[in-house]
């Protein structure tokens, strides 16, 4: 069993792709990940999440870091883009192959679909098909870590006790994609670790990657962060706020963003009615003074407006 442990001296992060500019659910991390970091004198980190070259757009990142200053949300340390640490997540995906984790697949998405034995919410369960090694004929397409039959056990400070078999709910995973680019799942445990991050805030819909990345931690001897998942801001046909749902930018300029005051009583904070027009900085030092965990719902809330 796998499971993670408190740790102390807090280092937060904010980690948004740049697919779209700040919108609201992201902001709702991105505040949330702030105040909970700040709140206990801790570090907050910048990660921009550009990987995935494909869904990059151009702009998209300097437009997510100008609104976070005027939110007033501060960084500490250089922005880290992902972009430019391919060499370590090579780097890792070689100590794991060492390690007689990994395999080549051959499999196309289509093969990896007709294959699965059943298909759960992540998407089809890799059947195994290439596990023992390439058939022949079959040339090399994805690199994919074998996962352990035992649960993933961790405590979310949100959504509390959690475990999964990683066996029925994905299968053995993509650490690097067809195309060569590497999988989120193997970056993220990278960047976390070579950060120091010890404290992972982000939305719910990430909550079912978790139970991997504490896996991969696992396998490279990382120490588990704490995970707090927040409840992710719907969009009114219930779909996950996104560019795909048209999300539009967070208003911002003269020292105001008033959707920071939403974002608080989002995550349930009782923030005072009279701080909901007031600049930024005060909406945001309120935040970090007051930020209560055991205030924020778990269950998903359409944001108004
Ligand atoms: N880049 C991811 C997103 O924008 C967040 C990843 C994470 O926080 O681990 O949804």
């Amino acid at each position: 069993m796998v499971c993670t442990q408190k740790s102390s001296q807090v280092v937060g992060r904010f980690a948004p792709s740049p697919s779209g500019p700040l919108h609201f659910g992201s902001l709702v991390a991105a505040l949330g990940s702030y105040c909970l970091a700040r709140h206990v004198g801790g570090s907050w980190l910048l990660r921009i999440e550009d990987l995935d070259t494909p869904r990059v757009v151009l702009g998209a990142a300097d437009e997510i870091l100008r609104a976070l200053e005027d939110c007033g949300l501060e960084w500490d340390g250089p922005v880290l883009y992902q972009s430019r640490r391919t060499d370590r997540y090579q780097a890792a995906l070689e100590r794991l192959q060492q390690s007689g984790l990994i395999f080549a697949c051959g499999c196309s998405r289509k093969e990896v679909l007709a294959s699965a034995p059943h298909v759960s919410e992540e998407g089809p369960i890799y059947a195994g098909v290439c596990r023992a090694g390439l058939a022949q004929g079959r040339r090399p397409r994805s690199m994919r870590i074998r996962v352990p039959q035992e649960q993933v056990c961790f405590v979310d400070g949100v959504f509390g006790a959690r475990e999964q078999r990683l066996e029925s709910v994905v299968g053995d995973f993509v650490l690097r994609r067809a195309d060569g680019l590497f999988a989120y799942q193997l970056a993220v445990v990278v960047d976390d670790a070579e950060s120091g991050v010890n404290q992972v805030v982000r939305g719910a819909d990430l909550l079912t990657s978790t139970p991997r990345q504490i896996f991969l931690q696992s396998c490279l001897g990382y120490s588990p962060p704490d995970y707090i998942h927040l409840p992710l801001a719907l969009a009114q046909d219930g779909e996950k706020i996104s560019k795909r749902h048209g999300a539009v930018a967070i208003a911002t300029g003269q020292g105001r963003a008033p959707d920071l005051w939403r974002a608080l009583r989002f995550l349930g904070q009782s923030v005072p009615e009279e701080l909901q027009n007031a600049p930024a900085v005060e909406v945001v030092a309120w935040g970090v003074k007051h930020f209560d965990l055991q205030q924020v719902p778990t269950s998903f809330r359409v944001a108004d407006g």
